[in-house]
């Protein structure tokens, strides 16, 4: 079915269309109608089908037109990237509305988001901390709010917002729209969805649990002290496009960062403990291709939306399973294809198992060829030289080739029976370019945005 027909505004459609989509994904064709109707809705879906969507398309359609008497919609975010992230995706839909929309996080001075609640806004896109200090000085006022979004609730919880999360809950209007997002469902969400809902409409797209069938990924077995080195040398042998790298600490992305720099990468870094601006510049910077590699912790995995992440490497390989979907998640999003590699250490065993039970699925173990594993591990990293597609460099030169390059690239240790695809840098599917967005049909250029009204996004999406 097309967009046309899911009962959207014009302005909404035109928005859409500028956008570049063409179809619907499934979240969208069946979350829209339901959120048009007013009902409540608890929707669990995989990372990257288009989620956002499917709820801020039907809240703008309810919404109308821009009214100045206080916020009639609140979404509540987990993170400040997803808050931003939300905005932006309300905005770039409601380019064509007088909507308003406000994001309100920590890390930035009050005075603009103070100053944009006062003047009116339509929607406030939120993250618990600072929406409670301005609920607080009562600058914000709830009291005209008519919908309201839970968005990553398992994620919120996690981060010790479930005190914050009920507060804000109890103090919304009881005669609302709730819309509740969580990857899982656990019995402690359940909890806050039997607070927070009414007779909700339940939609479950994939599983949270499963892998995005366009992502090919490893298990790297390596000693901890060359865990560098076969970092170095991965990225070496893989043409990536655009890398995002996975540490379990804050600290140890920072150093992870420090050396791929002297190994003349181009690196981005993105942690809790960095500032505000930091975060913003380096997510734009590799969005925009500044930086061909992004350092990151957990807090970057869930959500964010950075189109063409090629590979994705679990320098550490993530505390908990969920993580795992979540972090390879990253890359193949919107349908295209993507390499998942993660660095194991052989005390690991029991987290190995511990992901391969959560999602149903044996992960081949890989061994990369031509890497010393036994040599002594090199102080700091030498200048890598960087690995070129051979069918690339012939495909460059005018040829076709399907050279000989196979033996060079990563030979499984241990393959599992049926377990779909084996990665292989410069040889992988992501090695193949073409992996923005073309699985829903994506247009790769934003529209040009109209002055005023909800034009002014901190960044845009990349097509
Ligand atoms: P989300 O799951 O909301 O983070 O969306 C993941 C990505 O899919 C984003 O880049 C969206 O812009 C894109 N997307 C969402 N819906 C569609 C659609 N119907 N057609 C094409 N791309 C879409």
């Amino acid at each position: 079915m097309p967009f046309s027909k899911l009962g959207l505004t014009p302005a909404l459609l035109n928005g859409v269309k500028a956008m570049g989509y063409v179809d619907p994904t499934p979240i969208q064709l069946r979350a829209i109608p339901v959120v048009l109707g007013g009902g409540d809705l608890i929707g669990s879906a995989q990372t990257g089908t288009g989620k956002t969507a499917a709820f801020a398309l039907p809240v703008l359609a309810r919404l109308g037109k821009h009214e100045a008497r206080g916020p009639r919609v609140l979404v509540l975010e987990p993170t400040r990237e997803l808050a931003a992230q939300v905005e932006t995706a309300f905005r770039d839909f409601g380019r064509f509305t007088d909507i308003r929309a406000t994001v309100v996080h920590g890390g930035v001075g009050y005075g603009r988001q103070r100053s944009e609640i006062q003047a009116g806004t339509d929607i406030v896109i939120a993250t618990p901390g600072r929406l409670m200090d301005f609920l607080g000085e009562k600058t914000l006022r709830l009291d005209n709010l008519k919908i309201l979004i839970l968005d990553e609730v398992d994620r919120m919880l996690d981060m010790g917002f479930v005190k914050d999360v009920k507060k804000i809950i109890g103090m919304c209007p009881r005669e609302r729209q709730t819309l509740f997002f969580s990857a899982t469902v656990p019995p402690e969400i359940e909890d806050v969805a039997r607070f927070a809902l009414r007779n909700p409409t339940r939609i479950e797209i994939g599983v949270a649990r499963t892998v995005n069938q366009s992502v090919t990924h490893a298990f790297y077995p390596v000693s901890q002290v060359k865990k560098f080195d076969l970092l170095v040398a991965l990225l070496e042998k893989t043409d990536f496009h655009s890398c995002l790298i996975f540490s379990r600490t804050k600290h140890g992305a920072d150093k992870i960062a420090r050396k791929l720099k002297s190994a003349n990468h181009s690196v981005a870094v993105l942690h809790a403990n960095r500032s505000q601006s930091q975060r913003v510049e380096a997510l734009a910077g590799f969005k925009s291709g500044k930086y061909e590699v992004m350092v990151a912790t957990d807090i970057a995995a869930r959500g964010i939306d950075v189109a063409g992440v090629s590979h994705v490497i679990n320098y550490d390989i993530p505390a908990n399973p969920e993580d795992y979907v979540h972090r390879i998640g990253r890359t193949g999003r919107a349908a295209a294809v993507g390499d998942a590699f993660t660095l194991t250490t052989p005390e690991q065993a029991g987290e190995i198992r511990n992901i391969e039970r959560f999602i149903g699925q044996k992960v081949p173990q890989m061994k990369l060829e031509g890497f010393n594993y036994s040599a002594p591990p090199s102080i700091g990293a030498a200048a890598p030289q960087r690995y070129v597609d051979p069918r690339r460099a012939q495909q460059q030169r005018g040829g076709h080739g399907h050279g000989g390059h196979q033996a060079q690239s990563h030979s499984p240790q241990q393959p599992a029976a049926g377990q779909g695809r084996a990665p292989t840098p410069g040889q992988g599917p992501a090695s193949r370019a073409a992996h923005t967005g073309q699985g829903f049909g994506h247009g790769n250029q934003p529209a040009p945005r109209k002055p005023g009204g909800l034009s002014r996004g901190s960044w845009t999406r990349r097509g």
